[in-house]
C-alpha cells in the first residue's frame, strides 16, 4: 500500500465523551477523507492482539483495559502522505507534549487515554486496516 491510507481510531475516552463530531472535523479539515468506518467493541483478545507490539510492558494490561472499556470508531482515513501526516495532525502520545492545536492536545486526558490512534507506518497501516476492514468495503 502506498501512503495513500491509514487506520485511526478513536478511542474509549474520546467516543464515549462525545468528541467524535469535533474530532472528525478536525481530521477533514487537515484534508482526510474517511474510506471507511465502523463502531466497534473491542474483545480482551481483538485489543491484545491489536497492541500485541506492547505485550509485556508496564502499561500493556491498563491499556488493554482502557482499549476495552467501551466502544472505539474505526476509521480507514485516505489523503496523501497519509501514514506521516496524521501521526502530524495527532500529536505526540503524551498529550501534555503535543503540538499546540493538535488532536491530542486538543481532546486527550492523559498518555493512556489519549483520544486517538493513528498507523506508525504504512506496513503497519496496511495490517491495522485488514485488522479492522474487510478488502470489500475498501474499493
Ligand atoms: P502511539 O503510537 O502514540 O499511540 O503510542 P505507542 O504505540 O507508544 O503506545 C500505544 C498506546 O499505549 C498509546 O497511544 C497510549 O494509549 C498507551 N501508552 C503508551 N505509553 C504509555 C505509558 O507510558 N503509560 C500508559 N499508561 N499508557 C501508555
Amino acid at each position: 500500500m502506498n501512503d495513500i491510507r491509514t487506520l485511526a481510531i478513536i478511542k474509549p475516552d474520546a467516543f464515549g465523551g462525545g468528541k467524535t463530531g469535533k474530532i472528525i472535523d478536525h481530521l477533514e479539515s487537515a484534508g482526510f477523507g474517511v474510506l471507511a468506518a465502523r463502531v466497534v467493541h473491542l474483545s480482551r483478545a481483538g485489543a491484545e492482539t491489536f497492541y500485541d507490539v506492547h505485550r509485556g510492558k508496564p502499561f500493556f494490561t491498563s491499556l488493554v483495559d482502557f482499549m476495552t472499556s467501551g466502544p472505539v470508531l474505526a476509521m480507514v482515513l485516505e489523503r496523501e502522505g497519509a501514514v506521516t501526516r496524521l501521526r502530524e495532525v495527532i500529536g505526540a502520545t503524551d498529550p501534555a507534549e503535543a503540538d499546540p492545536g493538535t488532536v491530542r492536545a486538543l481532546y486527550a486526558e492523559s498518555k493512556e487515554r489519549n483520544a486517538i490512534h493513528a498507523s506508525d507506518s504504512p506496513d503497519n497501516a496496511r495490517v491495522e486496516v485488514a485488522f479492522f476492514f474487510a478488502g470489500v468495503d475498501l474499493a
